[in-house]
């Protein structure tokens, strides 16, 4: 649809003969999805929903040549019926705080001018003009910032300890591998502002002693890594990358590793084995990627929406950053939203937002009216929370002393005809799918939960198949290798303390 629209626009800019006063460009995500196509018009910020090819005579005739906005195309608010032409007016953003995703939907990724009119490569300059290493790593460490991949491990501390490994070569890897279901937040970032990962890079090569940066990125994203190449091309031609950048003697460069999209390779020591061409399977740490990572050398390894908010920390200062968000999660998270609600989207929200929040007035609710059940975070390793829990305010320890986990931002939604057993099986089956068959409690323990999980929906399970299910969730949690088997059983378990009784009806359907 966007290429059909784009062509459109061109064509009757053309037919009007407005080809010297307008230009169509591609941007990144806006994150509201639920409303796309979305074309908005600058000057004047007018937002237009739900845009098809058909609309772009209309939008140019009116608009661009008369100076009249297309009305009909505007947001309408769901509540007070009022047509909203500027996207700050509109709930789905009023509560949002945009820091990672800060240029998606602003600038055209594809052109390094737009980045660095919106003070992109500043922090990169400062910190190779007028900050040690050590200075930039304080800076971090002072923000809070922790690695929004899922664990949650501060990254200043993490760039800290690759800083002090001792070698002759160092790495920065980019964590691009996102794998969740329905989870599209580093993809989103690298098609819509993949300036702000390499600054990044960058700085963190300054700081920890590398002269190489790679980004593992899964090969079923082909505009992000075509955005980045292009990035990646730009940046060395401005001197922003490659030898002597910006005339301080620092040399750093960025290649690409694709993958091939395995689940397990999003967690750092199977990524690097792929990488190394090796199968992606995770090994025993320590030895910590920071200390022996990539071809055995200190690799300092963040995700996408981590490196994302650096440039920002360095411009404004730690204590801008650190004071947003709660006391232990500082900053912001992104989150794709998904399921029975009324906005699906991306979203970035300031750590301390309530899931009510998120889910009614960024989400808009429930579709067509229904009760809400229940919200699964943290993707198929995180656990799914009722309604007791929706003025949690979101951060790591809530959402983990809540029986769930932040993850990497997928948030599912689910409502009143949602059968929890069932859902807890659907995420069994990926994770099954998924777990790289290296250790028996996550390869065998996981399909016989499986097993347990079909039987029951069939109506041909026992009462005594839950404390079964129960009693092998936590052996697989306290004995699997990685992150993947030792949150795998989360779902079940969830499940099992907020929704007993859709077992129990399940497993008296026979009788
Ligand atoms: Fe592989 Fe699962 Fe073991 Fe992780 S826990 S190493 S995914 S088998």
């Amino acid at each position: 649809d966007s290429d059909e629209i784009r062509n459109s626009l061109k064509y009757w800019i053309e037919q009007t003969g407005m080809e010297d006063d307008a230009q169509v460009v591609f941007t990144g995500c806006f994150g509201f999805c639920e409303k796309g196509p979305i074309v908005k018009v600058l000057p004047g910020n007018t937002f237009y929903v739900g845009v098809q090819p058909g609309d772009a005579e209309e939008i140019v005739k009116e608009h661009l040549v008369k100076g009249r906005p297309v009305q009909r195309l505007l947001y309408t608010d769901p509540v007070t019926k009022e047509e909203i032409s500027d996207s700050k007016g509109m709930e789905f953003y009023k509560k949002q705080m945009r820091i990672a995703l800060r240029n998606c939907g602003f600038i055209n990724p594809e052109n390094i001018e737009e980045y660095i009119s919106r003070d992109g490569y500043m922090a990169l300059g400062k910190c190779l003009t007028e900050l040690s290493p050590q200075e930039v790593i304080s800076e971090i460490k002072e923000s809070g910032l922790r690695g929004r991949g899922g664990g949650g491990f501060p990254t200043g501390l993490k760039w800290e300890i690759t800083n002090k490994s001792e070698a002759d070569q160092k790495y920065v890897v980019c964590n691009a591998d996102e794998g969740d279901p329905g989870a599209f937040m580093d993809r989103s970032i690298l098609e819509g502002d993949p300036h702000s990962i390499i600054e990044a890079m960058a700085i963190c090569g300054y700081c920890i002693g590398a002269d190489k940066g790679l980004v593992y990125i899964r090969a079923e994203y082909p505009l992000a890594i075509e955005r980045l190449k292009i990035a990646l091309n730009q940046a060395r031609e401005y001197g922003l990358l490659g030898e002597d950048i910006l005339g301080t003697g620092f040399n750093f460069d960025i290649s690409i590793r694709l993958g091939a999209g395995a689940f397990v390779c999003g967690e750092e020591t199977a990524l690097i084995h792929s990488m190394e061409g090796l199968r992606g399977e995770p090994t025993f740490k320590p030895p910590f990627p920071s200390v022996s990572g990539y071809l055995g050398k200190p690799t300092n390894v963040n995700n996408v929406e981590t490196f994302a908010n650096v440039p920002v920390i360095i411009n404004k200062g730690a204590n801008w950053f650190n004071k947003i968000g709660t006391e232990k999660s500082k900053g912001t998270k992104v989150f794709a939203l998904a399921g029975k609600i009324n906005n699906i989207g991306l979203i970035e929200v300031p750590m301390g937002t309530t899931l009510r929040e998120v889910i009614y007035d960024i989400g808009g609710g429930i579709k067509d009216g229904k009760e809400f059940k229940s919200v699964q975070t943290g993707g198929p390793s995180g656990g799914c929370l009722t309604k007791d829990f929706l003025d949690t305010p979101i951060d790591y320890d809530n959402l983990i002393a809540a029986g769930s986990m932040m993850g990497s931002g997928g948030m599912i939604v689910m409502d009143e005809d949602d059968c929890m057993v069932s859902i807890a099986k659907f995420y069994l089956e990926f994770t099954l799918e998924e777990s790289c068959g290296k250790c028996s409690p996550c390869r065998i323990g996981n399909k016989r939960l499986h097993e347990m999980l079909d039987k029951i929906t069939k109506g041909e399970g026992e009462e005594k198949d839950i404390e079964r299910l129960k009693m092998l969730s936590h052996v697989i949690k306290d004995t699997s290798l990685c992150g993947l088997g030792q949150s795998s059983p989360n779902p079940v378990l969830s499940t099992i303390a907020n929704f007993e009784d859709e077992y129990l009806a399940h497993v008296n359907e026979k009788k």
